[in-house]
Parts: C-alpha cells; sequence; structure tokens
C-alpha cells in the first residue's frame, strides 16, 4: 500500500518532491528540534492521484487521512470539536517549487458556534473566538465554495457604518458573533445548504480546495513562467494553529535572514501585533519591522534570532520565515530558501562563498538565469535622476526602474501592454489574480502593503521593478485616479518609479544600460570557469553584437543578412533587384549593394575582434520586400522606368499562400545564384579587409546557408559559393580560410544529416524553423491557438520558447548522431529563440552542442545555464 500521509516528524528535508518543499521542511524544523506545531502532509502523489481519480481523495487516501487526525490529536493532546481542548488547524498548499500567493490556504480550521463558545471561555477572550470564526467562515466559503469575498466584506462594512466605527479591530466581540450569524446565512442563500459544522467535512473540504487550486488559471500561468511542470502536483499541510490574534502579546511575523532586495546580511522583515499570517501577505495592514519586535516581544525575538542562526547554517542559504507569536511565545510555521531579486541571489552567492558556507559550483547554480534578465535592463540615468525630484516614497520591494503610463487594473496593464503601450501598474493592493496584469507592466505601485506583501513577492520573482506601500496616495481605483504630492493622477498619466530606493517621480525619466560588474561579473566568471558550452550571439548590427560582446558573447551564431536590407538606402537597389527581368539587371542592382554589405560585415568581424563569425543568407520570401501600398509601388515603378501595373503584377507574381514554405532559404539561391554570389563576395572582401588590418585576429568567416533540406540543395549552392570566394582570395593574393555550413531547420535536414555532414563545415539548428516544421505549426501564428493548448493541458509551453525535447529535440539529437561520424570536424550550435532558454540550453549541453547562440540580452542567461548544466551533469 502506497503511504499517501505522513506526520512532520516522519519526514525530512530530502522528500521536498514528495512532501512539497513546505511539507520537507516542516519536518526537517521539526527533526531540528524547533518550536513547530505538530501535524501532518497529505504527499504531491496524492494530488496527482486524486486528479487521476476524476478530482475525488479515493479511500485509500481518506483512511490514511483520518489516522493521521487521530495521532495528530494525539500529538497535540487537542481534538476536534472537543469541549475542552478543541483542535483548530491550519491547511496549506505546498508544492515542491515555492509558488507565493498561487494556491489557497484555510486557517482557523474546526470551529463551530460549540467549539467557539468553547475557545472563548478557555481564553477569556470572546473576542478573539468569534473574530476567528467569522474569519474561517469567511476563507472557506470563499477559498472551498468559491462564494466571492465582497459579499462578506459587504456585510463587515454594513457592521462598521451600523455601529459607527472605522476599523474592523473597533468591532466587539457581540458584532462579531452577529456577523459570524450573518456570514453563514449568507453562505446558506449562496450555496444551498447550512455551513458545514462537522471539523472533518470542513477538513476534506479544504484538502480538496488546495489540491483544486494546482490547476486555479494563477497557478497555471505562474507554472508556465516558472518552468514547473503540472505533473508535480501540490501537497497539503494540515498543522495545528498558533494564534496570533488573541491580543497584544500575540502576533504574526514574516522575515527574511538577509535582505531579499539587496542581500545583505541581517535579519530582515516585518511583525504584525494581533494579527493572523493572512494579515501580512495580504499588505492590508503595514507592519512594523521585524527589529521592533525586540522591544516588545523580547523574549519571542531572542528565540526567533537563534532559529534564524540554525536554519540558515542548516541549509546554507538565505532563509524566508513565517511565525506566530502566542501569548509570547514562539512558533515556526514555515521555512523555505527565500525569493530575492537577482542583485540580491548575487551577492548572496558570493558572500555565502566568501563565508566558506558554499562553492563557487554551488553559488554558480544557485542562481536563477532567468533573474538575470532584470540586472541587464536599463536602470533611471543617473544624472537625470540627481535632477529629478521624487513626489514620493513607499517600500523599495523589487529592483529596477520603471517608467510608463499609469494604469489601475490589471486587465488594463495587459491590454495597453498588448497594444504597445509601458503602463506601470497602480494598486491599492494587489491579489494573485493580478498576476498576468503585474507581468505586463513595467512595474508595479502599491498603496498598501509592506515588504512581504504578495506585490512584493511576486514582483521580486518576476525580477520586476515594485514600489509598495505608498500610504501617501490617496487612491480612488474607482474613478482611476490618485492624487499624490498635491497632484491628481489619471489613467494615461505617465509616472516613473524606483524599485530600489522606493522613490517615485512624476512623469518620465531616462533610463540607460546595465553592466557586468561586482558580484555579476564574480558570479559570471565561475560560471565561464565551469561550463563547456560556448555562448555565441544572434546579432545583426555592430552595435548589438558589441553589446553581446560587452555581455560575454564568443562569437556570432546568427547574423539574418536580410535585416541589412531594410534600410532606406538599401531597400531601394534591392527592390531592383526583385523587379529585374535578365540576370545581368539583377547583377547590376546587386552591384550597388555589395558595397552596403561588405562594410557591414566588416564592421561586424571588427566588433567582433577576430571571433568566429557566422553569416546566413538570405532567408525570407522576396514578398516581405516589396512595397504594398499602392502609393509605394507607384514610386518604385516611377524609379524602375515601369509601370504601375507591372509593379503590382510582380507583387502579385510573389504572394504565396504558404510563404513561410514557399520560395525562401536556400530556394532562393538555387533561382536567383547571382545572390548568394554578391554575398559571398561581400563576406570574403571584408574578412580579407579586416584581416590585414588586424593581422592578429584569426577572421574566418562562416558562411551559412539555409534551409536545407536536401544533400543536392547545398552541394549546388555551395559550389558557386566556393568558386566566388575562391575566385576573391586569390584575385586578393592573400591567406583566407572560411567555412560554409549550413542549417538544419528542416526535418528532413535532420533525418539525413550524415548526407549533408558530407559537404557541410558546420551545422547550427534552426529551432525556430524546425519547431515549425516539426509541428505543422506557423511560427507567426500558433499564438492563436495555444491559450487554448495550455487549458486543456496538451502543452504546458510554447514550444517555440521552450525546445521541445521529446519532438524536435529527437530531431537534434539524430542529425548530431548521424552527422559527427561522417565529419569529425563538423560543429554544431543553435542559433533558434531557444538558444537563450536555460532548460533548452541544458538539453543542447547534453546531446553535445557546441555552442549557443541568442539575442545579447541572453548572452548571461546562457552563459549561466550552460555552466548550471554542466556543473549538474558532473554532479
Ligand atoms: C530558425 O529558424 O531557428 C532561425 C534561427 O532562423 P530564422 O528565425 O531567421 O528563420
Ligand atoms: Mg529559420
Amino acid at each position: 500500500m502506497n503511504k499517501w500521509v505522513y506526520l512532520f516528524k516522519e519526514g525530512n528535508a530530502d522528500m521536498r518532491n514528495l512532501l512539497g518543499g513546505k511539507g520537507a521542511n516542516l519536518a526537517e524544523m521539526t527533526n531540528l528540534g524547533l518550536p513547530v506545531p505538530q501535524g501532518f502532509t497529505i504527499t504531491t502523489e496524492a494530488c496527482t492521484q486524486y486528479y487521476e481519480d476524476g478530482r475525488e481523495i479515493n479511500d485509500e487516501i481518506k483512511a490514511q487521512i483520518d489516522e493521521h487526525i487521530i495521532k495528530m490529536e494525539e500529538i497535540t493532546g487537542k481534538k476536534f470539536g472537543d469541549k475542552q481542548n478543541p483542535l483548530l488547524v491550519s491547511v496549506r498548499s505546498g508544492a515542491r517549487a515555492s509558488m507565493p500567493g498561487m494556491m489557497d490556504t484555510i486557517l482557523n480550521l474546526g470551529l463551530n458556534e460549540d467549539v467557539v463558545n468553547t475557545i472563548a471561555d478557555l481564553s477569556k477572550n470572546p473576542r478573539w473566538a468569534w473574530d476567528c470564526y467569522r474569519r474561517f467562515i469567511q476563507m472557506y466559503s470563499d477559498v472551498v465554495m468559491e462564494v466571492g469575498k465582497k459579499y462578506f466584506e459587504e456585510l463587515i462594512d454594513q457592521m462598521k457604518e451600523k455601529r459607527g466605527v472605522k476599523q474592523d479591530v473597533e468591532l466587539t466581540a457581540d458584532d462579531l458573533k452577529e456577523l459570524a450569524g450573518q456570514f453563514k446565512a449568507e453562505y446558506k442563500d449562496k450555496i444551498g445548504a447550512d455551513f458545514p459544522d462537522d471539523p472533518k467535512e470542513q477538513l476534506y473540504g479544504a484538502i480538496k480546495a488546495v489540491f483544486r487550486s494546482w490547476d486555479n488559471p494563477r497557478a497555471n500561468v505562474y507554472r508556465r513562467d516558472n518552468d514547473i511542470p503540472y505533473s508535480w502536483g501540490t501537497a497539503v499541510n494540515v498543522q495545528s494553529m498558533a494564534f496570533g490574534n488573541m491580543g497584544d502579546d500575540c502576533g504574526t511575523g514574516v522575515a527574511f535572514t538577509r535582505d531579499p532586495a539587496t542581500g545583505n546580511k541581517g535579519l530582515f522583515g516585518e511583525f504584525l501585533t494581533n494579527a493572523q499570517g493572512e494579515d501580512v501577505v495580504a499588505g492590508v495592514r503595514t507592519p512594523m519591522p521585524i527589529a521592533q519586535m525586540a522591544e516588545q516581544f523580547p523574549e519571542a525575538y531572542a528565540d526567533f534570532v537563534k532559529v534564524c542562526d540554525v536554519l540558515e547554517k542548516h541549509y546554507r542559504d538565505m532563509q524566508d520565515m513565517e511565525f506566530t507569536v502566542e501569548n509570547g511565545k514562539l512558533y515556526m510555521l514555515q521555512c523555505r530558501n527565500g525569493k530575492r531579486t537577482a542583485q540580491a541571489a548575487l551577492k548572496i552567492a558570493c558572500d555565502l562563498v566568501d563565508e566558506g558556507m558554499r562553492t563557487e559550483e554551488e553559488a554558480v547554480a544557485m542562481i536563477d538565469p532567468r533573474n538575470l534578465d532584470t540586472l541587464l535592463h536599463p536602470q533611471f540615468d543617473a544624472a537625470a535622476l540627481k535632477k529629478a525630484q521624487p513626489i514620493g516614497k513607499g517600500l523599495g520591494a523589487s529592483p529596477g526602474a520603471a517608467c510608463g503610463k499609469i494604469v489601475f487594473t490589471a486587465e488594463d496593464a495587459e491590454a495597453w501592454a498588448n497594444r504597445g503601450e509601458k503602463v506601470v501598474l497602480v494598486r491599492l493592493e494587489t491579489s494573485p489574480e493580478d498576476i498576468t496584469g503585474m507581468k505586463s507592466a513595467q512595474g508595479i505601485l502599491t498603496v498598501r502593503g509592506g515588504m512581504t506583501s504578495h506585490a512584493a513577492v511576486v514582483a521580486r520573482g518576476m525580477g520586476k521593478c515594485c514600489v509598495s506601500g505608498c500610504g501617501e496616495i490617496a487612491m480612488d481605483e474607482e474613478n482611476k485616479k490618485f492624487t499624490l504630492a498635491g497632484k491628481t493622477f489619471h489613467e494615461g498619466d505617465f509616472i516613473s518609479i524606483d524599485g530600489t530606493t522606493g522613490n517615485i517621480y512624476d512623469g518620465l525619466i531616462p533610463t540607460v544600460d546595465a553592466t557586468i560588474a561586482g558580484e555579476f561579473g564574480r558570479i559570471m566568471a565561475w560560471a565561464d570557469k565551469y561550463r563547456r558550452l560556448r555562448v555565441r550571439t544572434n546579432a545583426d548590427t555592430p552595435t548589438d553584437a558589441k553589446k553581446a560582446r560587452e555581455l560575454g558573447a564568443e562569437g556570432i551564431g546568427l547574423c539574418r543578412t536580410e535585416h541589412m536590407f531594410f534600410e532606406e538606402d538599401r531597400i531601394a537597389a534591392f527592390r531592383e533587384m526583385i523587379c529585374a527581368d535578365t540576370a545581368e539587371a539583377r547583377e547590376k542592382a546587386l552591384d550597388k549593394i555589395l558595397p552596403y554589405q561588405q562594410s557591414d560585415f566588416k564592421a561586424l568581424y571588427e566588433a567582433l575582434e577576430g571571433n568566429p563569425v557566422t553569416i546566413r543568407f538570405l532567408d525570407p520570401p522576396l514578398h516581405e520586400f516589396v512595397p504594398h501600398e499602392e502609393a509605394e509601388q507607384k514610386k518604385l515603378a516611377d524609379a524602375l522606368g515601369k509601370s504601375l501595373d507591372e509593379v503590382k503584377a510582380i507583387v502579385e507574381g510573389l504572394k504565396e499562400f504558404n510563404p513561410m514554405m514557399g520560395h525562401r532559404g536556400c530556394r532562393l539561391a538555387v533561382t536567383y545564384p547571382e545572390i548568394a554570389k554578391m554575398q559571398t563576395k561581400a563576406v570574403i572582401r571584408a574578412a580579407i579587409e579586416v584581416q590585414k588590418e588586424h593581422a592578429d585576429w584569426n577572421v574566418k568567416p562562416e558562411i551559412m546557408i539555409p534551409l536545407v533540406g536536401d544533400i543536392k540543395e547545398l552541394k549546388y549552392v555551395k559550389k558557386f559559393v566556393v568558386e566566388t570566394a575562391d575566385a576573391e582570395i586569390e584575385a586578393a593574393g592573400v591567406k583566407l580560410e572560411y567555412e560554409v555550413g549550413t542549417m538544419i531547420e528542416i526535418p528532413r535536414a535532420a533525418l539525413t544529416a550524415d548526407e549533408i555532414a558530407k559537404e557541410a563545415d558546420f551545422f547550427c539548428f534552426g529551432t525556430n524553423d524546425l519547431t515549425q516544421m516539426t509541428f505543422g505549426f506557423s511560427r507567426d501564428d500558433a499564438g492563436k491557438f495555444l491559450d487554448a493548448y495550455y487549458d486543456a493541458k496538451i502543452f504546458e509551453n510554447d514550444p517555440f520558447a521552450k525546445l521541445d525535447q521529446d519532438g524536435v529535440g529527437k530531431l537534434m539529437e539524430t542529425a548530431l548522431k548521424l552527422g559527427k561520424p561522417e565529419n569529425p570536424k563538423l560543429h554544431c550550435g543553435i542559433c533558434g529563440e531557444h538558444g537563450g532558454d536555460p532548460t533548452s540550453v541544458e538539453f543542447c549541453n547534453k546531446i553535445g552542442l557546441d555552442y549557443v547562440s541568442c539575442s545579447p540580452f541572453r548572452v548571461p542567461i546562457a552563459r549561466l545555464a550552460a555552466a548550471q548544466a554542466a556543473i549538474a551533469q558532473k554532479a
């Protein structure tokens, strides 16, 4: 029989896959002898089983849960529904990878009228007892039965109005009792049944709700963004309650052993007196800094400081902890390796090495490569920032600079961003439903909430700039406006926020590019030491190439030459070439383009300083280069001495039903060899020039033929490329080496790679097209139906962003296995978008590619991912 349920004392930190992160760490803390309210964990496998059983908890699992309720009652000395010592529990989700705020939690479970009266008597604190009950009804109705929160909030507001008070805490025990009655009536009205009194029935409802929340839309979005497989499932933790809301000698807190925004060492966090955990995380009240806790709760604080030290040394990483103080005594509710900004991640990793806690390799493995993105993106221009006067200040909750137009809802953020606007999402407080809007925004500004509020935690995880808890803002969300520093801001007004300092500025402040220095530089140097894969860049301009070099690119893996044709002075000549009636006329037009291409390539070689440069020959269908507006067509006709109708006929003739499977790639070179010849001349002449000027560089161009599907195509094109190149070299009387290789982006090429390798000096996997052709999905249109695929669980990720290892990856492996033995000198890389995606990079390392090539800003991500892959492979 499978074991589906574990007491905390039966588990440990290594059982994370089974018990989830929270469950494994509760077990570990229990083993370390820390003060943990005891309970049990229902495994992630039980969650998967629940889905397999058609969203039902089967009898075997139920029997084990029942058994563990009894064991828990024995351990705690409390009993569900008991008149002397009733057991109350929290029910919390906990997946293998932490997904803060994405799934459901229920507190104070086990309450009914009898139990409320019991705990009211026992504690001599009826106000607390009734507050717990009304919270429980509210939470249970919302989370388990999906009755909207707003109905209950309305009832609270009505009660406050009736009593003439402003704050919840001003309501009396009798008020809260009356509210609980109203809540139950509301529940019955909405659900058509009485609110459950039986703690066990409540518990099963809650467990199912947590399992179900694994599949809620925000969890699905979060998982897709964080590469967390759907198949993992979530565990459920049932833990005896500790009460932070029993009075002024109680409270609840969240703290980190190091600052999650900067990485600085030292206890960092927040504490709320007389409150439950949800109050801190939801950001409804702004809590006090943790240090202040020392004054009000000296003993619990001293204990907590000791616990922090134990946990950090034990896990050898920054810890994020949730705890409660009940009548002056500390209880640990959770610990985990804390989420942190990219900046903090780098500092903490370096500090842990310096403190002798971690090796360099471990430090490299600790950084999430995707987070580096935030460091590479612009920061405020220092000079402009100096001159700017902040109009307000919140907490610097997640660093970076953001500026854009103000929007007030997550939906607006998404809609505006989709139409190309940069927006800053301004909210009273954020809730987990806002996740897609937060993703679309440049930054997030909230009125309420501390450093550990949902907005702050999620923004840090996303690497998104966030300023939280700016209480100076007078918010009017309904009318989409707010007032700050005497000025009223409306939707669409510009604002700038600094997620490091928390400063808020009126208008737009210019931003500048970031650099790799300090701890970033140290980590990257370690990454370079441990990786095997080389990292190149996809760059078409010298500016991009230089940026990529700064970021550590070791070559150009793909220069898409067609991008050079679109510039104004060249497009005319290119159109002349397309419209030419004879090969001679075409050549004449191409002669005009040649010098441009030559100088472009020269600048690229110069930017790369002797490192390899792969130049891919013309690839897109010609239709993309001709004008489609009549006025433009008329201009072209006049320039070429043709009639408008003639030009229209040419444009019409270039139209294709499936342009991506049409007259493009090497097919262009087959029909118009003159184009490839011109490009060859430009490549070789530029190389000769640069080699002459820089004798110490090894300029060795790599000519790449796109979209080859048959060896004969490559042979045919290569023949005149080689003839042209050799003639150029001979005419110049120099020695110059060059290579001719091919992209592997058609399944047939991969399947016949043994043949192709005989003619190719290198393979470069064009996984954009290879994905398109393997799935038969249009790379330009797949977005239209991918959402439906995610919803139906057919796909978990966009195969154009994250390499499909089972299908496309298999073709890549096949191509390598077939190709390498035929040509031992063959070098192989990837230049599709996947070249900068960490899990895809890991796959490329595994199958033995020589390099990955990605856009300049992803170069550091790829370097780090390559190192992590190598380190993991070694282990
Ligand atoms: C590819 O297909 O993966 C590729 C790199 O080429 P392009 O995106 O230019 O088609
Ligand atoms: Mg391609």
